[in-house]
């Protein structure tokens, strides 16, 4: 591996690392009602106010050991894991597109397309970081992260051919319809047992993410990871049957999962299991 490919994959995880960190951050000062630019952070045991250096991410965390540099109390290991994960999920996005990017420098589209998956991983790690604490789908982010998604979607069009045309504008509303809808009908099924309402407006902003067929398989990988972890925490004994396990993290890792590798998701399926 060339080294300055090397460093820009390492920038590319930092990236994302940070912006977990940031998300995390939000999620937590929305739940405990802070105020969100006066207040600097600081230790959830001890209240100590945490210096800079006490907040890299990724790297604080290991430095100190998971423990308060202050009162040497435990950080909570989630805020870490969910950083590593982001930073990996940046890398696998900027490596999918880069190949594009080295043999085609001068493509703003390009750029722009990367910029749009970064929103996307974004904004569906906060909604599911946000369901995970607070046990539901935060609204007003999801329909905001709508009408973003969608100025996004048309401007991505503006480099295809035919421009953002009527049609083009009216067959990706109704991916996001239809996801919108599939969704609906379980919830009504299942009288908002473990899904409620806000997940309806999440499906229809992956439809909008991750398009056609992507939509599709963000659908079946929601399902699939649902039940396996709900199956696994069941048999952990540490959720049972009647618990609600929150929703919207499925949704968010089908989402992004399928705005990276849908298509061939479709083709491994249906080649397996459809036979055609
Ligand atoms: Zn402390």
């Amino acid at each position: 591996m060339p080294i300055p490919y090397f460093f820009a994959l390492c920038l590319v995880f930092l990236i994302g690392a940070a912006i977990a960190s940031f998300l995390c951050n939000v999620v937590y000062r929305l739940l405990h009602q802070e105020k969100f630019l006066k207040n600097r952070s600081k230790c959830e045991h001890c209240q100590h106010f945490l210096e800079p250096w006490d907040l890299i991410p990724v790297l604080s965390f290991a430095w100190l050991r998971g423990r308060c540099r202050y009162c040497r109390q435990p950080i909570p290991a989630k805020y870490w894991l969910t950083e590593i994960i982001t930073g990996v999920i940046f890398v696998i996005s900027f490596v999918t597109v880069f190949p594009s990017i080295a043999a085609d420098f001068n493509n703003p589209e390009l750029y722009f397309k990367l910029l749009f998956e970064w929103w996307s991983i974004g904004i569906l790690l906060f909604v599911a970081l946000y369901d995970i604490e607070a046990m539901m789908v935060i609204e007003a982010v999801v329909w905001i992260a709508i009408l973003v998604t969608a100025i996004f979607r048309m401007l991505l069009l503006s480099w295809q051919p035919l421009g953002p045309s009527l049609a083009a504008f009216a067959s990706m509303a109704g991916v996001a319809i239809l996801n919108a809808l599939f969704i609906w009908t379980i919830v009504l099924i299942s009288k908002e047992q473990g899904m409620g309402k806000g997940d309806i407006g999440l499906a229809f902003l992956i439809g909008l993410i991750a398009g056609w067929p992507g939509a599709v398989a963000s659908l079946l990988l929601a399902f699939v990871s649902g039940a396996t972890v709900g199956l696994m925490l069941i048999a952990l004994r540490t959720k049972t049957l009647r618990q609600v396990i929150p929703f919207a993290p499925f949704l968010a890792f089908g989402g992004i999962t399928a705005m990276l590798f849908g298509e061939a998701i479709i083709r491994w399926y249906s080649q397996t299991f459809l036979l055609f």
